[in-house]
């Protein structure tokens, strides 16, 4: 029995080692990878129900390292986090998404962005500002930026007055928030009164749940009414399936993304999709 308890011991540390050694060479990489301008960029459409047109775009950021293969945001994002480096990644976010609409715009399509920000971001003083400062240097126009932000960020926000005052700002000047992933957090409702929120994204989870259940549909359904009172706009993430589409269609909700539009994409199959 002692060598039993023994070997998980020495398993589970194994298993803290490789986590450990994993981290810092996924550091390491992309360190350097932000230095060669190694990251790039998709953008998944959204689509508005009641023209039936694609409106906006969101970001996302995609790295394939040729050293450790392909880096998932899901791994990603919490290492960039832990580091700090996840403000070098927004950065680099930013100016990429902002001049990509700048530039759609200048060839006549208008077309918003969104861009994922994590609260370690807004912990900077200077992030308003470098958000401002970007748009003038792109050309970009305040108000085709959605910035997404988390109820995790928003739980973290709410004790803190320079994020609050930094999104006021920049909602201000034209901007738009959206609080992703809607519903997986707790206290949802409180972040509504609290932060400049003008779209309510409804998490995929939900969604991929739709057609299976009566109570995710009555669910939902709740939720779009809720946020319509709440004078948001409500969009649904995660859609896959013309049948999980017609039901959000029947509630009302406003805008979808999801593989039944399309999956993330460069930038240039983007004028394409927009006449198909
Ligand atoms: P998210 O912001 O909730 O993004 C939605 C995720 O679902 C994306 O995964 C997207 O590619 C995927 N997705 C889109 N449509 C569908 C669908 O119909 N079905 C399914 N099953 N999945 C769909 P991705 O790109 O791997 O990103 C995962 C998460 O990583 C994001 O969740 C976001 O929280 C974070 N992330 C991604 N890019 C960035 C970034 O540039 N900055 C920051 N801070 N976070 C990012
Ligand atoms: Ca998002
Ligand atoms: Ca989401
Ligand atoms: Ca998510």
């Amino acid at each position: 029995v002692r060598k039993a308890g023994g070997d998980n011991i020495l398993s589970l540390s194994e298993s803290a080692h490789k986590k450990l050694s994993r981290k810092s060479i996924i550091e390491k990489r992309l360190l350097l990878a932000l230095d060669q301008h190694n990251l790039k960029v998709l953008y998944q459409p959204q689509v508005d129900l009641k023209t039936g047109k694609i409106y906006a775009v969101e970001a996302f950021v995609r790295w394939e390292d040729e050293e450790i293969g392909v880096v998932s945001p899901d791994e990603l994002i919490p290492v960039a986090e832990e580091s700090g480096l996840i403000n070098n990644i927004g950065s680099f976010m930013i100016e990429e998404a902002c001049k990509q609409a700048a530039q759609w715009q200048q060839q006549g399509i208008e077309l918003k962005v969104g861009i994922n920000l994590s609260v370690r971001e807004f912990r900077d003083k200077n992030m308003a500002k470098f958000i401002l400062d970007t748009l003038m240097k792109t050309g970009c126009p305040a108000n085709l930026v959605q910035l997404e932000i988390t109820e995790k960020f928003a739980l973290e926000a709410e004790a803190e007055t320079t994020i609050i005052q930094q999104m006021r700002k920049l909602e201000e000047e034209g901007i738009t928030f959206v609080l992703d992933d809607f519903g997986t957090g707790y206290a949802s409702f409180r972040y509504m009164q609290l932060l400049p929120i003008q779209i309510l994204k409804i998490d995929q989870t939900y969604i991929q749940s739709l057609t299976k259940s009566d109570k995710t549909q009555r669910l939902i359904n709740g939720i779009v009414h809720f946020g319509k009172s709440m004078n948001l706009t409500v969009l649904a993430e995660g859609v896959e399936t013309e049948e999980q589409k017609q039901l959000l269609e029947q509630y009302d909700c406003d805008a979808i993304q999801g593989y039944l539009i399309s999956k993330p994409v460069t930038a240039d199959k983007i004028p394409q999709l927009l006449s198909s």
